[in-house]
């Protein structure tokens, strides 16, 4: 007989078959093949024991054969069955011979056959003893899912413990820095109290606004955070591009750069890149992006900020020669409260919070984060994606009702005064196509020196500008003769009230968010001159 003959059921449903000759053996499988049961022949004890601990639902064999078995090797096999299985043994015994043969008679799950066998009752038997296997599967499957569901639940466990640490170590440092403006702020009020030096007094309440500054972007990054985690953030949708995105990011996070001594590099693609986005929020990300690179880049360094368009995406980078990211990290970078544990990360202040915002304003506009880098000190690359609009041709209700209204109102000299290139010539274009005459000024130095000659009646004031930002630029302006005389409105992307109080300080009549709502706009032209 050959050593074993493959069965057609399923592993775990054959039936292992051990005769006394190859004859018998044929003829029950062809019997058992005949009734849908797969058997597999086996050549002798040993070869069956290996099947039974492949797995078998039953398996039948002769008393001579069990009692040859001087290894032990069945008593073995079955020994070393899982707590589940009790696989049915039939044992095909001759008349004399009562129980079941010696070593399994009281611990084996044995049925025996008197021979000559019938083959009606072998059947019988051997389908009750595949039932009986069926059960014991059912309560493997029943454990096994049991098992499953124990490890996810120790798992969930494990990742609520971790997020209640993480949310414990989180509350220690929001605390800490929290309270850490506040010395300061307590100190600068004191100072006001003990001094009439205006020199001192106006120190001490720069210092004390930087420092309510600080402590209100940590507040608004943490609303904002728990507000996209409860889903609670709308989006302020409308077409921007790109470019008007990441200069208001570079407004915001210059002063950092600057600061640390940072080269700035960006790259954007030529063509105008049309977004259904955010604008303010958008900002948001590239600058908190910005500004990360600049805490994490020793003095001098560089960032790279690259935009490029891939199809119908927009792929930007920021990238820099900073301290890097440990590999290990990059993973959970993006996580609420996720801090490379350096020291560096202690004293910047930051609540490890950034990343998390940046990634879910990214995915609430259809976009990916991603963050790379080669290790520590080498630096690191953050990767924005979002899907671009194509350039919109028509004109909306919106436009055309604001292009009739301003044809019917007076002709005006309008200076524009913005870095951006593209901003500064799309809004010329636009205020020339509703009869003003328009100039564009691309830095302060040149917006003073234009104010002086083409003397415009209003000037639309870009705030970050290179040079001279576009609030000193109102202060030249309005210092010359004949200065007072045009409206001068601030545009940014931030519309923050202290944004609005500096503008107003430094002599603007009024203050716009981009993008310019065309009525807002208008609203402020006819508007009756500063007050
Ligand atoms: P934080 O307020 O700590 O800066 P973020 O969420 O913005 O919080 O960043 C999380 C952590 O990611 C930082 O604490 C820092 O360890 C790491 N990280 C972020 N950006 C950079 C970068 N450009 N270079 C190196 N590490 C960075």
């Amino acid at each position: 007989m050959p050593e074993h003959v493959t069965s057609t059921g399923h592993q775990d449903e054959r039936v292992l078959a051990l005769l006394p000759t190859a004859r018998d053996g044929e003829r029950v499988r062809s019997i058992l093949d005949g009734v849908g049961l797969g058997c597999v022949l086996c050549s002798d004890l040993a070869a069956l024991c290996r099947e039974l601990a492949a797995g078998a639902g039953v398996a039948l064999l002769t008393e001579e054969a069990v009692a040859a078995d001087r290894s032990g090797c069945l008593t073995e096999v079955l020994r070393a069955q899982p707590a589940w299985s009790d696989v049915p043994l039939i044992i095909l015994a001759r008349k004399r011979m009562d129980g079941g043969p010696a070593p399994f008679r009281e611990s084996a799950n044995v049925s025996l056959v008197e021979r000559p066998v019938r083959m009606r009752s072998l059947l019988s038997v051997l389908r009750a003893a595949l039932r009986s296997r069926r059960h014991q599967y059912q309560i493997r499957d029943h454990l096994a899912e049991r098992e499953r569901q124990e490890a996810a639940l120790r798992e969930k466990e494990e990742a609520l413990r971790a997020s209640d640490r993480k949310k414990d170590d989180f509350l220690a440092l929001l605390a800490h820095e929290l309270r850490n403006p506040l010395a300061p702020i307590r100190n600068g009020l004191q100072v006001l109290r003990l001094t009439d030096d205006p020199e001192v007094r106006e120190r001490s309440q720069q210092m004390m606004e930087r420092q309510l500054g600080h402590m209100v972007r940590l507040i608004d990054d943490l609303l904002d955070v728990s507000r996209i985690n409860r889903n609670k953030l709308t989006l302020q949708i409308t077409q921007i591009s790109l470019a008007d995105a990441v200069s208001s990011a570079v407004e915001t996070a210059r002063p950092v750069i600057d600061a640390a001594g940072h080269e700035l590099i960006m790259n954007l693609p030529a063509e105008p890149v049309r977004l259904d986005a955010d604008l303010t929020r958008l900002a948001q990300v590239f600058a908190n992006l910005l500004t990360n690179s600049a805490k994490y880049t020793e003095r001098g360094g560089r960032i790279v900020l690259t935009g490029r368009c891939e199809g119908d995406t927009v792929v930007v980078s920021v990238q820099d020669s900073g301290i890097g990211i440990p590999v290990d990290y990059l993973r959970t970078i993006f996580d609420m409260f996720s801090q490379v544990d350096r020291s560096i990360e202690r004293s910047t202040g930051g609540l490890g919070i950034g990343l998390a915002l940046v990634k879910g304003l990214v995915e609430m506009h259809g976009g990916t984060v991603s963050a790379a880098s080669e290790g520590p000190g080498r630096g690191s690359t953050f990767t924005v994606r979002l899907p671009t609009v194509p350039i919109r041709a028509e004109v909306s209700p919106d436009q055309q009702k604001g292009r009739s209204e301003f044809h019917e109102g007076p002709k005006r000299r309008i200076l524009v005064v913005d870095d951006n290139q593209d901003s500064a010539e799309s809004m010329a274009e636009m205020l020339r196509l509703f009869g003003n005459e328009v100039d564009v000024a691309h830095d302060g130095v040149e917006a003073v020196e234009r104010a002086g000659t083409f003397r415009p009646q209003l000037i639309l004031m870009d705030v970050g500008m290179p040079r001279m930002n576009g609030l000193d630029a109102t202060r030249h302006i309005r210092e010359k003769p004949g200065g007072d005389e045009p409206t001068i409105i601030a545009l940014t992307g931030w519309g923050q009230d202290s944004d609005r109080r500096l503008s107003k300080q430094a002599g603007c009549d009024g203050h716009l968010t981009k993008p310019v709502d065309i009525d807002e706009l208008r609203r402020l032209l006819e508007a009756p001159k500063r007050t």
